[in-house]
């Protein structure tokens, strides 16, 4: 017997849970791409991504995942040969090193580990180090998705600043857009990437980069920049098609048009207090489960805590089995430990993730962890009694 059938529920990082208002504006036949009103409501949708970014600089959009965003703000500001310094916080750091790598860029990883935030003065002390200014940009991950590690960009900017080190500041707010509080122009980031598919809530397959006039010198700058990648057509367009360097992806924009009314509607300081509220419910449960046994949040300090996605440990194999009972049992899909594997677990079966960003409520996380508890019950994993009241009373203070 499973309870699971109903409506399901993905509560991983990315893809996120799509309203309903985004997949009916979806459900439409194919738009007139030449006149009327798609290329009107492309225009628009500029001025609503700016806002969320909170930002007045610009705004190119990829039909793309997260990884092509990545490889489209390098593009446009870091030629093959030079060379970037990236403090990395999880698997994602490492993933847009990688990316660099694969674009003939030097990288420099500074490895903060899989559960601690940057450390500013290691920063300040690799940029300092660098006298002859070598570094062209420096990448940080705004939340490491695989270890929930929310990092101080404002901080970075400081450390920048005080150094008088002229990289840009490149930020990846994939996993934090519209999730956690993020300040594109007051913090100094000078080029930001996004996706369509987190707190964005609209299907995997759009990338957005948002740069300032620094990112935009550089650019300008660089040697060359191939078409497909180039930010400039696609950031001042005169004609549709120049937007997406080729064909409108017109139900993705349909999606993203619903889904940034619901945002503004709510108001974005609003949906940012939301996923607060939310966390703060997930780790008062979490921290009562760990008072009885092996759970734990990876992250142990609250202000270095995501309030997208929240890793956790409970030992081998108990992430994998709980994943597969809730799924089984219950209807919820939890995500996998990702870029966690340890030697005595390879698999990184001992850990497991929420997804808590975008369209979710208090009554999506009290169910998502009532059965979390039911799943901990079932497969006999030790546990202190209580999760879900303690959840209970923070959001009963909403
Ligand atoms: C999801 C994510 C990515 C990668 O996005 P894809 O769409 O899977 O390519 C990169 N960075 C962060 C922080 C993410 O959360």
């Amino acid at each position: 017997m499973s309870l699971a059938n109903g409506r399901p529920y993905l509560a991983i990082p990315g893809p996120s849970v799509m309203p309903d208002a985004v997949l009916r504006a979806m459900h439409v036949a194919s738009p007139n791409i030449y006149e009327g009103d798609l290329p009107v409501m492309v225009a628009g949708l500029i001025g609503d991504l700016r806002r969320v970014a909170r930002t007045e600089g610009h705004v190119a959009i990829y039909i793309a995942n997260g990884h092509g965003a990545w490889e489209a703000a390098l593009s446009n500001t870091v030629a093959p040969g030079e060379s970037i310094l990236v403090p990395s916080t999880g698997r994602f750091g490492m993933g847009w090193a990688d990316t660099a790598t694969g674009m003939g860029i030097d990288a420099t990883i500074i490895d903060f580990g899989r559960k601690d935030p940057i450390d500013l003065d290691r920063v300040a002390e690799a940029l300092k180090a660098d006298t002859g200014h070598k570094y062209r940009a420096v990448l940080a991950q705004h939340v490491d998705t695989s270890s929930s590690v929310r990092n101080d960009i404002a901080g970075l900017r400081r450390v920048l600043d005080d150094l008088g080190h002229p990289a840009l500041l490149m930020v990846d707010c994939i996993a934090s857009l519209a999730c956690d509080v993020f300040e594109m122009d007051a913090w100094g980031a000078d080029v930001m990437v996004g996706a369509s598919q987190k707190g964005l809530m609209v299907p995997p397959g759009l990338g957005f980069v948002f740069f300032n006039d620094r990112a935009a010198a550089q650019r300008a700058q660089m040697p060359r920049v191939t078409r497909y990648w180039d930010w400039n057509p696609r950031s001042q367009p005169e004609m549709l098609y120049q937007y997406f360097s080729g064909t409108a992806p017109t139900h993705h924009l349909m999606g993203l048009r619903a889904s940034l009314d619901m945002i503004h509607a709510e108001g974005i300081e609003n949906v940012w207090a939301r996923h607060a509220h939310l966390s703060r419910a997930i780790w008062a449960a979490c921290d009562v489960w760990g008072q009885g046994g092996p759970l734990s949040l990876n992250v142990p300090d609250p202000a270095n805590r995501s309030h997208a996605v929240t890793a956790l440990r409970v030992g081998a194999p108990n992430g994998t089995k709980l994943r597969e009972w809730t799924a089984s049992k219950a209807g919820v899909v939890l995500g996998i430990g990702l870029g966690m594997s340890e030697e005595h677990d390879p698999d990184g079966t001992g850990f497991f993730r929420f997804g808590h960003m975008g369209h979710i409520n208090a009554h999506m996380i009290l169910g998502l962890l009532g059965v979390v508890e039911a799943g901990l019950i079932a497969l006999g994993v030790p546990h202190g009694k209580g999760g879900v009241s303690a959840a209970a009373e923070v959001i009963s203070q909403a």
